[in-house]
């Protein structure tokens, strides 16, 4: 028999255990955890860096960014993350980071702090039942609480505990999910096999099948043998399906005529040499070969075009397991965006990833998961 319950040890349930146990000294706490630790996606955030927030996150484009912002604007992340002894560094595109650039330090340092202020950490049990009746919970018919925090993630990277299990929790207490799906996944794509291992710079957009705009972002692109990878494609994925076009302006700094003027003078300058050989003084050579095989002609006009928007037909994402985060989960209707306290349940709380808010690359969504954690903690 617990007064709180949390069900999910990852960024926002350690985080709701810290802010909690602040809030509420006396209360007698459990932390929940389906595998034989927590924090297991943590560890593998920022590339073992753990880019754990983004100084631009009041502004960001989250999905439901209005339900979001009361639990980003009562967060702090470098004062919270001082206050559990970690320094925050933030780099030039405000991406912050912990000081000693490891997100293990990050882990420990949450679930030290939980743990010393008296959080009973249970692992390897994961909760699939859950019941509300006489002002208590019960989970798994073995658990009490008076107060649950669902904080289970969502269904990305199931190979760090998550598989949509926090959705079948809420189900249960009648809360709707809306449509989920992988973002910030790698897409895959017909065609970019011979273009394997190449990075490209530029401007990147989505069309959908009728060419409308679906989706922009500028950056770095990475070529695989089945897509196209790297933050800037990972960014419009959660837009993506079948039959879209992925499209590539490798010259964002000129315009098309521009980019006609500069290839007519290459041309000029060097009457003989094949087009590969001048499209190679601006762009990767394997990108220049493929523009040379797909250009209609050889007028300069026509590679302009092409270093403009050169598309690629989407098949679709790379799925749950290579992705980073879920786009959908728990309508925010059934939620008080200033407590995270369910309209439905009395003392039901969610935080993170379960809830239907999402953002792009930079620490946006680690930024989320913690705010929503402290400020239900808070609150629980
Ligand atoms: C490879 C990778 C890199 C990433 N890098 C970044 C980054 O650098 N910056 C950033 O902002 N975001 C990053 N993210 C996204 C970020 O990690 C997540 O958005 C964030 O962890 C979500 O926090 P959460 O607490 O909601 O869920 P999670 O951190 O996923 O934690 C949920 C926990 O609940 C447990 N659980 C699930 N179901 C049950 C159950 N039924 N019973 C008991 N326990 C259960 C899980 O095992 C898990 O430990 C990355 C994600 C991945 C996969």
């Amino acid at each position: 028999m617990y007064d709180t319950i949390i069900i999910g040890g990852g960024a926002s349930g350690l985080a709701a255990a810290v802010s909690m146990r602040r809030a509420h000294p006396t209360k007698r706490v459990a932390v929940v955890e389906r595998l034989p630790r927590v924090g297991k996606k943590l560890l593998a955030t920022g590339n073992g860096r753990c880019n754990l927030g983004n100084t631009n996150a009041l502004t960001h484009p989250y999905t439901n960014a209005a339900f979001a912002r009361p639990a980003l604007e009562a967060f702090d992340p470098k004062s919270f993350f001082l206050s559990i002894g970690i320094a925050v560094r933030s780099d030039s595109e405000g991406r912050l980071y912990p000081l000693g650039n490891q997100a293990a330090t990050v882990l420990d340092a949450l679930r030290f702090s939980a743990e010393r202020e008296g959080t009973k950490i249970i692992t390897d049990t994961a909760i699939h039942m859950a019941e509300y009746s006489n002002n208590r919970f019960l989970l798994n018919d073995s658990m009490e609480c008076e107060t649950l925090l669902l904080a289970a993630g969502g269904e990305a990277a199931p190979q760090h505990g998550t598989d949509g299990g926090g959705f079948s929790l809420l189900r249960q207490f009648g809360h709707t999910i809306t449509p989920l799906k992988p973002a910030l996944v790698p897409l895959t794509a017909a065609g970019t096999a011979p273009l394997k291992g190449t990075r490209i710079q530029g401007n990147f957009s989505l069309l959908d099948s009728k060419e409308c705009l679906l989706a922009e972002s500028s950056g770095e692109i990475l070529f695989t043998d089945t897509g196209i990878s790297g933050i800037a494609a990972m960014d419009v994925s959660r837009r993506a399906a079948p039959g879209c076009l992925f499209c590539i302006d490798s010259l964002p700094m000129y315009s098309t005529e521009e980019s006609a003027n500069l290839l007519r003078r290459f041309r000029c300058d060097n009457p003989t040499a094949p087009w590969e050989q001048l499209l190679s003084g601006l762009l990767p050579k394997a990108y220049a070969s493929a523009l040379c095989k797909a250009a209609p002609s050889a007028e300069s006009a026509d590679f302009a075009r092409l270093c403009k928007a050169f598309c690629f037909s989407v098949t679709g994402t790379r799925g749950w397991k290579d992705a980073q985060v879920t786009h959908g989960g728990a309508h925010i209707s059934g939620w008080s965006s200033h407590t995270l306290r369910s309209r439905l349940v009395p003392n039901l709380y969610a935080a993170g990833e379960v809830l239907d808010v999402d953002g792009l690359c930079g620490g946006f969504n680690l930024q989320w998961a913690f705010a929503s954690g402290c400020l239900a903690g808070q609150l629980l």
